[in-house]
């Protein structure tokens, strides 16, 4: 819970400017249980293309549950998820489709131990795009570059810090060229020191016009890129707003009791 931000403020991504923009993420009255308990309630949100929505909230409100939802790495049972115009149901074409438009970063790096960097950011493209090597690795050593670790692209993950591996982790799945990316707490495991030089290459992606979802308590993030800060609890989505909003002027009680545990 820092204001591991301030410092990059001058990196401020222009605003998105999104207002004329389709959606590109429709979730309309969706439900979700595990087994009888009621983990997510009712949930609506549009995200349109290019849009940078943060939420927040209390640990077991339901944010991973949700962006687990938008790849269907948890299945709903109940309302709408669409995608990119596809929607989300049992359909494996369209949940792999969709799995390939949307980039997730995981808080715990989830890379393959024994992968290379390289190999790592190739595996997908190569297999799941059908991208001929040579490309994939001229693909994935721009991204390397653009993350600022293309030295590192021949060592293995355990050979990293926390942070390089988290920035491996987000250039492996923009070698997918997703049109939407997913964090869920990204820097929730690394050491402080390390925090920033993950904020900035997400800055950074943000500047660059990409539809982001980022699960983060880093407010001084959400300041800096959000359009929108949404507040879960419960299962719920009790208030969404502009951060300057959100951070002023919450409305609602419990959102108030968050903030001021937090800031
Ligand atoms: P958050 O990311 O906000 O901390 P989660 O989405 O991880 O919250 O979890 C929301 C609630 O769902 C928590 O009460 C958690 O214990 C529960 N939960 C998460 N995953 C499962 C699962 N696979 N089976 C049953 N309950 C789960
Ligand atoms: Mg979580």
């Amino acid at each position: 819970m820092t204001e591991q931000t301030q410092a990059t403020d001058p990196k401020k991504p222009v605003p998105s400017q999104t207002e004329n923009k389709p959606d590109i993420i429709r979730v309309e009255g969706m439900n979700k249980w595990y087994g009888d308990f009621h983990v997510l309630k009712d949930l609506n949100l549009n995200v349109r293309q290019g849009e940078r929505i943060v939420i927040c909230g209390p640990s077991g409100s339901g944010k991973s549950t949700f962006i687990r939802c938008i790849n269907r790495l948890e299945e709903h049972q109940q309302g709408k998820i669409i995608v990119d115009n596809i929607e989300l149901t049992d359909d494996i074409r369209n949940i792999d489709t969709v799995r390939r438009e949307v980039g997730m970063v995981f808080q715990h790096f989830n890379l393959f131990p024994h992968l290379t960097v390289l190999e790592n950011c190739c595996l997908s493209p190569i297999w799941v795009r059908k991208t001929p090597r040579k490309a994939a690795e001229e693909a994935a050593m721009e991204y390397l570059e653009r993350v600022k670790i293309p030295d590192q692209a021949n060592k293995f993950p355990g050979q990293l810090s926390g942070g390089q591996q988290q920035r491996v982790a987000i250039a492996r799945a923009l070698c997918m060229k997703p049109k939407i990316m997913l964090f869920d707490e990204p820097t929730s495991a690394l050491d402080p020191e390390m925090i920033k030089e993950v904020l900035d290459v997400m800055i950074e992606l943000a500047g660059s016009g990409m539809t982001m979802i980022c699960v983060t308590h880093e407010m001084g993030f959400a300041k800096t890129v959000a359009d929108r800060v949404i507040f879960m609890d419960g299962g719920e989505i009790v208030e969404e707003a502009p951060p300057h909003e959100f951070f002023t002027n919450p409305q609602e009680p419990r959102t108030q009791k968050f903030l001021e545990q937090i800031l």
